[in-house]
């Protein structure tokens, strides 16, 4: 297997610096309810028959309401009963970190799994599907286990760009076989190869097949800014030191003076056995700080992540009694059905809560914050209104 470019960018124009607009900060005494329809009524039906009577949104588009703005800030805590926030990252974590596995690397497979199972943490490997059934390469029976553990598996092309495929092959084939190898694999996101052939690579061609792509420049991801389709990764080494090299530092993810408060973190790795203590290291800093971090798969963070910032998040109605929810984005449903986390905060004397998004149950966390009881509700965008009642 040819080794890959330790570190450096890709050689390719940027994609146009979108206004990657999202959602925070909700406040229902802030809402000016410009879009909002008249839904009291509506409400008052549901109450009245016991059912939800909008059970979806179509598929909204861009344009047809603008999304909340994505503004990193410390966690939200709304005040008053019935507010509610969009959380900037799953069970409103304060940043996110992603492992992630090139190469197929199967005799490593199993030191993975160990790792997975001692920590929580769930990892992608990105496969090079021409490569399956070589001993670097493994078989679709090894990367079904880890899939059935948890873990992921994503696209690193069909020959890792060799030549002798064009890069629409590349891209689409790779997907296709990974999606038929290891049955119930979204494959969704790709990362690019480096090294020999990383010439070939091409973002527009990928954006046809893939909603998020891997790089290989060596920094975090500003949450409000990431560039969905050549995202930053750096290369399996931990840099733990808050004051060097803020660009790949992982404290400064957590740091609130940092200019890298609340990004995402993506890493990349070939063999681990050299460098094993240090990477441990890296574990260790992560488990160590769980409740801050969100250690997700590389999919789901893009999803949530692009979901997030074409969301518009409504309070539609609050009263002492039940508080009514809704939230879309502008993306496509088919693909982008990842849970947002929304934090509302509930009256105290609130208890044996329930919670249901078009008659269906959803499980929530609750919290408690300087007094004041909040829930967390993972809500899928557009699948019709959240009531919350005690
Ligand atoms: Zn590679």
């Amino acid at each position: 297997m040819r080794k890959e470019m330790k570190s450096g960018p890709f050689i390719f124009f940027c994609l146009v610096a979108a206004l990657w607009i999202g959602c925070q900060n909700h406040s229902g005494k802030e809402r000016n309810g410009d879009t909002l329809p008249d839904t009291s009524s509506a409400v008052d039906s549901e109450t009245r028959s016991g059912m939800d009577t909008e059970c979806s949104d179509t598929d909204t588009v861009e344009g047809e309401f603008t999304a909340d703005p994505v503004v990193i800030t410390d966690r939200n805590w709304p005040e008053n009963h019935g507010e509610a926030d969009l959380c900037l990252w799953k069970d409103d974590r304060l940043a996110a970190f992603s492992f992630t596995i090139d190469d197929n690397t199967a005799p490593e497979h199993e030191w993975w799994i160990a790792r997975g199972n001692e920590y929580g943490f769930r990892f992608t490997w990105f496969v090079v599907s021409g490569s399956i059934g070589t001993a670097w390469g493994g078989s679709w029976g090894d990367f079904i286990e880890l899939f059935s553990l948890g873990h992921d598996v994503q696209s690193h092309t069909v020959t890792h760009l060799s030549g002798e495929l064009d890069i629409t092959a590349e891209y689409a084939d790779s997907k296709a076989a990974i999606e038929e190898g290891v049955p119930g694999a979204k494959v969704l996101t790709l990362a690019y190869p480096g090294g020999e052939g990383s010439e070939l690579n091409d973002v527009e061609v990928a954006s046809e097949y893939y909603i998020g792509a891997r790089g290989t420049y060596g920094a975090n991801n500003p949450a409000d800014n990431i560039q969905y389709m050549l995202t930053n990764s750096i290369s399996g080494s931990f840099n733990l030191s808050e004051l060097e090299n803020t660009y790949s530092s992982l404290p400064a993810l957590l740091n609130s003076e940092s200019g890298h408060y609340r990004g995402w973190q993506c890493m990349h790795f070939h063999q681990v056995a050299a460098d094993e203590a240090s990477i441990l290291e890296g574990f260790d800093y992560l488990g160590n700080n769980e409740d801050d971090f969100w250690v997700g798969l590389y999919r789901e963070i893009i999803l949530y992540a692009r979901e997030r910032d074409t969301a518009k998040l409504e309070v539609v109605s609050a009263s002492e009694n039940r508080i009514v929810l809704r939230l879309r984005d502008q993306m496509n449903d088919a693909l982008f059905d990842l849970p947002l986390t929304i934090k509302v905060r509930v009256d105290n004397e609130w208890d044996n809560i329930v919670v249901e998004q078009c008659g269906e149950a959803i499980e929530y966390q609750t919290q408690w914050h300087n007094g004041n009881q909040y829930l967390l509700l993972p809500v899928v965008p557009d699948r019709g209104l959240v009531t919350v009642h005690p």
